[in-house]
């Protein structure tokens, strides 16, 4: 931290007996501070100054079209490196946009921080009609993990290592930093600043489990009959790789990824029982959770999916959500490193193993599956259906395991997250929490410029639209994204029809066989249109090879993809539509 700042004299020489600063280098002086080199935002009043001091200040500024894909960017580089990612914009539109993304990083539990400018507060507080006038601070709290405002420039290192420790520490999530335009010009005495910088120790630090909790657990796995482990993103996020994959292996017990967590063991491990999903759900007696919150994805833990009778083991650093859902027989509160070392020192190297027939029973069910699937990817109809299309990402995807997947749909994200395997951990983006539509072009953004490595973003022509603008971003910066877009002319598949016969298409429906892959060659991208299994292939590997932006528009059967994907039960239909 001793050299970050410089000392800027000011340009006025009679005013020259004291050195000065302002606000905007101190903002740029307390993120280097804390080693961070990266914005990712949208210029625009008051903030343009300090994304060009950024630069000038040898930080990269990566600027986006919309900011909420700013904000996706920020958020899935904090998921990737544990650092908080930093979002820019400018006040009320910009920082609502940018909202959109915090919420989303809270309630992903990704860290990030939106910085936004804002309007004057004694305006802003008499409500006398300042531009873009709007409390953000009040706005951003419900969305936030925290939310900070920042007065006085001598509180720019206080206030910005609060947020970057808020954002990173305990569970993850977004925090907004809100400076006002006056802040920001605001000069201060640069000795004075100096000193006021804070450099974050230990922003997230370990947290150990209880040994009576991690006790309790281990009794209870020694006398289940059928175990499984699940494992969530928050595994994934911890980077706890070796020691999960170790108890995988040691307890023998069989383990389902959710689908951020894909690729922390392969996907091919012979313990996966992905497969099986269903059926070990269902069978189970005492289920582990690492990392992973029973909410709406795992059908909160009860009713028919979860079938049998079970107890359950949590893993979680948050205390708060163990019994969020359902009862749990055995929380361990800390972070998933420390717990599951804990748990790996009682485990040791005889533990009992699980019984043979539950073994056997989740094999028999995972191969009778996998050569279903193997059935379906194997045929060949005209049009291109999501299998056949698949099929090749598939083998793409093996060829190239540290590719980076970004994944959004309906039935491009269910039908991809089931048949594409993953190898690596912190390799496959996608939908999240909300299962939202919208991250897609962000976080390949944030993904490229966070790895430095190839992407490939698995679109539904509608997710696509979200955030299709930002075409130009990865343009501009000449980033190795690979957008394969699942046409079918739709939302969920392009055959609606207007049941009045008006002159309106039903609303569901896209215009008719729309080249998506003539966007990007408006940018100096470069573009290809596609129809057959065997044209994807030779353009995808002509794609990746290239290391450039390109655009594959995979054109589909418009007949295939279901109504809301695998989530029919959450659309309540009319029952009059019905007929
Ligand atoms: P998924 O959607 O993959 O099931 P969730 O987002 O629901 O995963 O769950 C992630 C969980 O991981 C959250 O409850 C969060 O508190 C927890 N978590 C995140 N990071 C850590 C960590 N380092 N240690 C322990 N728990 C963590």
């Amino acid at each position: 931290m001793a050299d970050v700042l410089e000392i800027r004299p000011q340009e006025s020489a009679e005013e020259n007996a004291q050195q000065m600063t302002d606000g905007f280098h101190l903002v740029i002086d307390a993120l280097k501070a804390n080693d961070i080199d990266t914005i990712f935002g949208l210029v625009g009043i008051p903030i343009t100054d300090l994304a060009r001091l950024a630069q000038a200040e040898g930080m990269r500024f990566i600027g986006f079209r919309h900011e909420q894909h700013a904000g996706n960017a920020a958020a899935i580089a904090g998921y990737m490196t544990q650092k908080p990612g930093i979002c820019l914009t400018v006040s009320a539109p910009g920082f609502l946009n940018g909202l959109t993304a915090l919420a989303n990083a809270t309630t992903n539990c990704f860290p990030m921080i939106l910085i936004s400018g804002s309007s004057e507060r004694e305006i802003v507080d008499l409500q006398q009609g300042d531009y873009e006038e709007m409390d953000q601070l009040n706005a951003a709290k419900p969305y936030a993990k925290a939310a900070y405002r920042v007065l006085h420039a001598e509180d720019i290192g206080i206030g910005v290592a609060r947020a970057i420790r808020a954002a990173v520490s305990g569970r993850p999530g977004g925090v907004y930093l809100d400076l006002p335009a006056k802040l920001l010009s605001q000069t201060i005495d640069a000795v004075k600043a100096k000193q006021s910088l804070v450099r974050v120790i230990d922003a997230a630090p370990r947290q150990l489990p209880a040994p009576d909790s991690v006790k309790r657990a281990i009794d209870l796995l020694k006398g289940a009959k059928r175990p499984l482990v699940l494992l969530g993103k928050g595994a994934a996020y911890s980077q706890a790789d070796k020691e999960i994959r170790a108890f995988i292996e040691k307890t023998g017990i069989p383990y389902l990824p959710m689908s951020m967590a894909k690729g922390l063991l392969p996907d091919t491990h012979e313990q996966s029982a992905s497969a099986a999903r269903s059926f070990v759900l269902a069978e189970s007696d005492v289920v582990v959770l690492v990392g992973a919150r029973l909410n709406w994805l795992l059908s909160h833990g009860k009713g028919k999916t979860w079938g049998k009778p079970k107890q359950f083991v949590q893993i979680d650093i948050s205390a708060q959500e163990m019994d969020s859902n359902v009862a749990i027989a055995a929380p361990i509160v800390g972070d998933i490193g420390s717990c599951v070392a804990s748990l790996l020192d009682q485990v040791g190297d005889n533990f009992p193993q699980p019984p043979k027939e539950w073994l056997d029973a989740v094999n028999e069910k995972k191969n009778k599956n996998l050569e279903k699937m193997a059935a379906t990817l194997a045929k060949s109809p005209s049009p291109m259906n999501f299998h056949s299309a698949l099929r090749v990402l598939r083998d793409i995807v093996k060829q190239n395991p540290d590719i980076n997947v970004v994944n959004e749909g309906a039935n491009t994200l269910d039908y991809a997250r089931a048949i594409i395997d993953m190898y690596q951990p912190r390799k496959r983006f996608d939908s999240g929490t909300w299962g939202v539509m919208g991250i897609g072009m962000g976080f390949a953004i944030g993904a490229a410029v966070t790895s430095g490595k190839q992407v490939l973003a698995i679109e539904g022509d509608s997710a696509f639209g979200f955030s299709g603008m930002e075409l130009e971003t990865i343009c501009r910066y000449q980033l190795p994204v690979c957008t394969v877009i699942f046409n079918n002319n739709g939302v969920y598949r392009g055959t609606d029809v207007n049941p009045t016969g008006g002159k309106d298409v039903a609303p569901t429906v896209f215009v008719k066989d729309a080249r998506y892959d003539k966007m990007i060659e408006a940018f100096g991208g470069i573009g290809y249109n596609v129809t057959t299994p065997e044209e994807l292939e030779k353009a995808l590997k002509e794609a990746i090879a290239s290391g450039k932006p390109t655009l594959i528009n995979a054109v589909i059967d418009e007949a295939a993809g279901t109504e809301s994907g695998r989530l029919t039960n959450l659309n309540p239909q009319s029952a009059a539509m019905k007929k």
